[in-house]
Order: C-alpha cells, then sequence, then structure tokens
C-alpha cells in the first residue's frame, strides 16, 4: 500500500463511492474474460501445488493494496476454481448460476444487510417474508411460514429441531420430562435420504440408533408398506416417532419418494406424524410446468427443505425451511433484550432462525423471480431433467455403457462395461478414471454406490448444455477406461492409491 494511503479509505462509504465502484467492476470485466475462455472445468493443477500456493502467502505482511490483493487472488483462486458453468462439469449438486442472481448478490454484499431484527433490515424481512410466502403457496401450505437458512443441512436440522420440540410439548402434557423422552425417539427414512439427517439426530442429542432406515424399491424409494411396519416397530418397541423425512429428489438417483402415500401412513396416525420432506434438490419442480405432480402429496408434510442454490439456479447460500404452521417456528425463539424483547411489535425473522446475523440471500431469488419469471425458472430445471432423458435414452442404446438406474430428476448412473467385461473389472474402473478424469481438469464426474456395486454418476444441472456437451464427458469416461483396461494398469494404479 502506498505510504501516503490511510487504511480508512478502504471503509465503503461516500468518500471511497468511486474507488469501490471502479474496484468492483475491475473484478467483474477480469472474471468475465476468464469465463469466456475457461477451456475445461478445473486446470487439473496438483493439491501439493496448491497448498504450495496457499501456503507461500505471508497473512502477516504488511498490506499489498487492492490491485496486488486480487491480481493474487485471481492467480491463486480464480485460477484454480472449480467451474460449474462448464459443459464438462457433471459433478456434483452444483448448479451454473443466472445473472440477475449474481448481480443481486453484488447488491446485498455491499450493503450488507442483517435479515435478523426489523430495526437492521426493514424493507428486506418484508421481502424476504413475502419469498417464503410465495415457496409456501407453491408448496400448497395456505398460511405458512419459514426462514432462509444457509443450505439443505441447516434447514433439515431445524425442521427436525422443530420436530423434536413439538413431541417433546406433547409428552410434557402427560407428565413426561425431556430427559425421559429424547432417548425414545427416532427418524424414520429411506436409504438414499441425505446424511445430514443423521448429523442432526446426533446434534439433537438423539440415541445413537436414533435414525431408523426405511426399505426403499428398486429407484432407491421409501416403500409406503415398509415405513407402516417401521412405525408399527417403533411402537412396539415402546420408543416414538419424532419424525419421518421423505426425499424429493434423492442425491444420488434424484428419485422422488412417493409422496401421497407416505403423508396417508403419516397422517394415519393418532395425532398425525410429523412428514419432513426434503425437497433440496426436487424443489425446482415447484416451478416445473410439466413435472410438478412429482411432488404431489408435499402440501401434506409438516415442513419442507429446498435448495434454491440447486434446482433455482442461484449463487450458494439461498435455501429455506418452509413450515405449513407458523407456530412451529415457535421453539427456535429466543427473547434478548437488546434484540428482540418479548414484547415487541416488529417481524423479526431472528425469531424464527438458528442464525443471528444473516445474509439477505432472499435478494437473489427474489431479482430472478422478477427478472425471467417463475415458469423461466421451472423451464431451466426443466431443461436438465429433458437433458438427463436423452442421455439415459443414449445409453441404453450404447453397448460400452450401462445404465444403473433411472431418474425422476437429473442425474445419471451408469458403468462402462463393454460385452465381455467381468463386473469386478468394471467395478474396479470407476474409483481410477474418475481420478485420473479429475487430476486433468477436463471433465468432472463422481461415483457413488448402487445396490453395493460402484458407478459413475453425473449430475446434470447446466440448462445450456446439451446432449453433445454430455457426450463429450461419457466419450472421456469411455476412452480414459479402455485406456486402463487395455493397458491393465489398473494394478499398479490401485496399488499407487
Ligand atoms: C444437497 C442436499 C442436502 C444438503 O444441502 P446443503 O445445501 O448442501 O446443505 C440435503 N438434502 C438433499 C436431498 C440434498 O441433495
Amino acid at each position: 500500500m502506498p505510504a501516503s494511503h490511510d487504511v480508512v479509505d478502504e471503509v465503503l462509504n461516500a468518500a471511497s463511492a468511486d474507488r469501490y465502484a471502479r474496484l468492483v467492476g475491475s473484478v467483474v470485466d477480469d472474471l468475465a474474460a476468464r469465463i469466456r475462455t475457461v477451456e475445461q472445468p478445473f486446470t487439473g493443477a496438483s493439491r501439493a501445488d496448491l497448498q504450495a500456493a496457499v501456503d507461500a502467502v505471508d497473512l502477516d505482511g504488511p498490506g499489498q493494496g487492492n490491485e496486488t490483493a486480487l491480481a493474487e487472488v485471481t492467480d491463486l483462486y480464480v485460477r484454480n476454481a472449480v467451474w460449474f458453468h462448464h459443459p464438462s462439469y457433471a459433478a456434483h449438486l452444483n448448479c451454473p448460476v443466472v445473472l440477475p442472481a449474481v448481480a443481486a448478490e453484488a447488491a446485498l454484499a455491499a450493503v450488507n444487510t442483517s435479515v435478523d431484527t426489523y430495526d437492521q433490515s426493514t424493507v428486506a424481512t418484508l421481502m424476504e417474508r413475502r419469498l417464503v410466502g410465495w415457496t409456501a403457496g407453491r408448496i400448497g401450505f395456505d398460511d405458512g411460514d419459514g426462514v432462509f437458512t444457509s443450505g439443505g443441512t441447516q434447514s433439515n436440522l431445524q425442521a427436525l429441531f422443530c420436530a423434536r420440540e413439538a413431541i417433546v410439548a406433547r409428552a410434557a402434557e402427560t407428565g413426561r420430562r425431556r430427559t425421559e423422552v429424547l432417548p425414545r425417539l427416532k427418524v424414520l427414512t429411506g436409504a438414499s435420504s441425505h446424511f445430514s439427517v443423521n448429523t442432526a439426530a446426533r446434534l439433537l442429542g438423539l440415541d445413537d440408533d436414533a435414525v431408523v432406515t426405511v426399505d426403499v424399491d428398486a429407484l432407491g424409494r421409501v416403500r409406503p408398506a415398509a415405513l407402516r411396519r417401521a412405525i408399527d416397530q417403533v411402537h412396539a418397541d415402546g420408543h416414538l416417532v419424532m419424525a419421518v423425512v421423505a426425499t424429493a429428489g434423492t442425491t444420488d438417483r434424484g428419485c422422488v419418494d412417493p409422496l401421497q402415500a407416505i403423508a396417508d401412513v403419516c397422517h394415519g396416525e393418532d395425532g398425525a406424524i410429523w412428514l419432513h420432506v426434503d425437497a433440496a434438490y426436487g424443489c425446482g419442480l415447484l416451478v416445473s410446468s410439466t413435472r410438478r405432480h412429482l411432488l404431489d402429496g408435499i402440501e401434506r408434510a409438516r415442513s419442507v427443505t429446498v435448495d434454491y442454490h440447486k434446482s433455482f439456479f442461484q449463487p450458494v447460500s439461498a435455501s429455506a425451511l418452509i413450515v405449513r404452521e407458523a407456530s412451529d417456528l415457535a421453539p427456535v425463539a429466543w427473547y434478548a433484550d437488546y434484540l428482540n424483547p418479548v414484547a415487541n411489535a416488529e417481524p423479526n425473522q431472528v425469531d424464527k432462525s438458528l442464525q443471528t446475523t444473516r445474509r439477505f440471500d432472499a435478494l437473489k431469488l427474489w431479482t430472478t423471480l422478477r427478472s425471467v419469471g417463475a415458469d423461466g425458472l421451472g423451464e431451466l430445471f426443466d431443461r436438465v431433467c429433458d437433458l438427463a432423458a436423452d442421455v439415459h435414452r443414449d445409453l441404453a442404446d450404447d453397448t460400452d455403457f450401462d445404465l444403473v438406474a433411472p431418474t425422476d430428476l437429473s442425474t445419471v448412473l451408469f458403468r462402462y462395461q463393454p460385452a465381455g467385461m467381468t463386473d469386478a473389472d468394471a467395478d474396479r474402473l470407476v474409483p481410477p478414471v474418475r481420478r485420473l478424469l479429475f487430476d486433468s481438469g477436463r471433465a468432472m464426474v463422481t461415483k457413488t454406490v448402487v445396490e453395493g456395486r460402484p458407478c459413475f454418476k453425473l449430475t446434470l444441472l447446466n440448462p445450456a448444455s446439451t446432449v453433445a456437451d454430455v457426450h463429450v464427458v461419457l466419450d472421456l469416461v469411455r476412452s480414459v477406461a479402455a485406456t486402463l483396461h487395455q493397458t491393465r494398469t489398473l494394478d499398479s494404479l490401485e496399488m499407487a492409491r
């Protein structure tokens, strides 16, 4: 930093507004130039090189000024980032982002609103509430409520927290104490549900075996009859069903649990069992004009997780927990004299959140809806689902590949197994092929295990990708796998790992 420079000039205010505009403008210009020319999803830099580059930065040294700092960031971070917009990125549930949301992100970072109490956020609180109401309406909750969260993990945690408090309160009516109830609580969910359900159970102080896995069908979806039996077993053991978690779009297969039949089972119970629908992935169906029916029954849930940063093409983070009845959020509230005293007529989102200071992520979705419309967003999600359907069709005709499982959404699970290759060889190829593609940076695919066997997985969340783009990735998998198999380098590769 030049000696004449006062560090206080770096605070964003009236005096620095012009420099702010130039600085952020130059960052955006650089990024635009990079995005125009990115040739593969990742540079392929080795972890050792990246670690050395990170370690080499002197964080205790004198300030270098914005220009140097940002040039360093470009070189270190931007250059080596993983680009989700690249058509050869097809690994995890990451989406490319839409322009209005990125523009809104720049606004909310600079204004730096915290959506906790009304007096810190004013209209932002009202806008977030409108969007919560909008999402609840799409779900089919007439008087729903909710709050934006950092992601599906937090949404699931909060949903299960509210479910736990509801059952503890019910037990208290018959004189049973929290400490008596907690060890008896069970959460029932399918084998393909997200691991955050297990993490939440642990965080909530439930027993180690509190999460009961319910049998699934050939597509990985909860079998309603098995759920029925599992509930009966919990009761026969003298335990209590705290919640049933259904998944609308499993992380692996993109399959939607049969929500109506599951809701029938939950509602059939005395006092009704808390049904939570984890729609972190499948929430895009809420705006789909062709597939909304897959969510039929979601309106009978008591709470729903939606990840706008997955199927609404929003920048991380943007997620929400939506509940059917506003009163279900009450256990989260804690009143502090300096913040939100009990006798407070103002709408304070902090009363509904596990967080206190909280980003105004809702602005991104707001801007997106106003820019492209709900139907426009739905069209984007439909495109990736249509793309996956086309790829599934092509794979069914391809003699080198085996399609492992169908999907309701946009995942593709497959194996490279040409005629004559043993299952064992096909299975062994999966990890090194994924690894070699990652190391090259040319294509990103991932792997998972279905019915005990490893397989490749593509998560197609790029509405701008074409079938030809996906074939580029598939052909890379094919050629790397064929080479490994033919040259029999697999054994040495495995030994080296
Ligand atoms: C991604 C995902 C989550 C976790 O959401 P984060 O936003 O990553 O915290 C939860 N459930 C399902 C089904 C998911 O796909």
